[in-house]
């Protein structure tokens, strides 16, 4: 019989669902058909109360990113959180434990912060000993809802998220720095800039900027476009709105007002396709976006964060200089301007090339394979 692999999640963003994606893939990618796995979107599945707040995600990202970090930080006390985990069970926990029993799966991989206590109780409760790992999305400021000491190990991704780990109590024998994953399909794809953009009917020669924001499309986006007719940016825009139905809609509506070609997408699973079209991202410091626009050799300018949550990638980016970060729509044009203009634009891809590790999802792959 096949093992199996149980991958909780949440679609809060993105980057939680595309980190079980490419863990399945890598695991694929190694050992084709020889795993049973499947991925579960743990408050949906388990507990349609505590999934109002998980919808919840998106609107406030994008309407109030302040609120979202004093949340984040007021949550940042192990009292408060354990007093969130045992409000949290009446409506969870008997569930997550039935979902455990009946899937029976051999090793369970979470890669959401808000699940690993109330899986860890919940695997003590079905009465197994199934291996419990979480794979952790944020790879520099890690919260410390992320952390359960009773899980078999927790995979992180810089030196600074370990530290972390340990200061929040996870033992250090426990703690595996591995990266971030994404998907094989990164790593994979044909690094041809002009013969990509020839397939897709783009101009094969024009510079080509990606503007996007996570998986909410969040951010300014509609005032970078509009900068960037204001500064008759030379060069080819591709937009990826994601969730953002709103924006996506605005930008076709007023498509011809804009001097320079420009496409847009709504949520698309083709990020690995339009990023090997392009030459430079524009985009929010969502950890997902980011270790995939280094797999594919993409200076950043990152144009906002979450408080809290991301300010830790854009110190990354900042420190290791693989792009720039400002908040403000005409700087980020002259950015794009000035980075073509000058040698930096090279300098910002041999960076990359040294902090990238796009294949960290099949090396997490090999620990997982190790709890089997
Ligand atoms: N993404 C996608 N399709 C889209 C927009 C985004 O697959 O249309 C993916 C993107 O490739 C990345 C993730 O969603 O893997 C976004 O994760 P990130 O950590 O950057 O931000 P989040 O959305 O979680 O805040």
């Amino acid at each position: 019989m096949k093992k199996r692999i149980l991958y909780l999640y949440s679609d809060t963003g993105g980057g939680h669902r595309s980190a079980a994606t490419a863990l399945m893939r890598a695991v694929d990618h190694l050992r084709k058909d020889m795993f049973e796995q499947e991925m579960i979107d743990v408050f949906a599945a388990c507990s349609g109360f505590l999934n109002m707040f998980a919808k919840l995600y998106g609107p406030v990202i994008q309407y109030s990113p302040q609120m979202w970090g004093q949340l984040y930080y007021w949550l940042d006390d192990e009292k408060k959180l354990e007093a969130l985990e045992k409000m949290s069970r009446p409506f969870i926990l008997k569930e997550l434990t039935a979902l455990i029993q009946g899937k029976m799966p051999d090793v369970i991989v979470s890669v959401h912060p808000m699940i690993n206590r109330l899986t860890v109780r919940a695997i003590k409760q079905s009465g197994k000993k199934t291996p419990f790992v979480i794979v952790i999305t944020d790879p520099v400021t890690l919260h410390r809802a992320w952390i359960a000491p009773g899980a078999d190990f927790v995979v992180v991704g810089t030196h600074e998220a370990k530290e972390l780990a340990l200061k929040y109590g996870m033992p250090e024998e426990k703690i595996k720095i591995v990266g971030m994953p994404i998907d094989p399909k990164f790593f994979l794809e044909d690094k041809d800039k002009e013969k990509a953009r020839k397939m897709d009917k783009l101009d094969p020669k024009l510079f080509t900027v990606l503007l996007m924001g996570g998986g909410e499309g969040a951010g300014k986006l509609y005032d970078i476009i509009e900068e960037m007719e204001e500064q008759k940016i030379k060069a080819q825009l591709i937009v990826i709105a994601g969730r953002n139905k709103s924006l996506e809609r605005k930008i076709k509506r007023n498509k011809n007002k804009f001097s320079f070609p420009l496409r847009v997408y709504g949520f698309t699973d083709q990020v690995h396709e339009i990023m090997a079209e392009s030459d430079l991202i524009i985009t929010k410091a969502g950890p997902g976006t980011i270790a995939e626009a280094l797999a594919m050799n993409l200076p950043i300018i990152i144009t906002s964060w979450l408080p809290g949550q991301e300010e830790g990638n854009v110190e990354f980016v900042v420190r290791e200089n693989i792009g720039r970060v400002s908040k403000d729509p005409k700087k980020v044009v002259e950015i794009v301007k000035e980075l073509r203009e000058t040698t930096e634009f090279e300098e910002l891809k041999k960076n990359i090339a040294r902090v990238s590790r796009p294949q960290a999802a099949v090396d997490i792959a090999h620990e997982i394979f190790r709890c089997l």
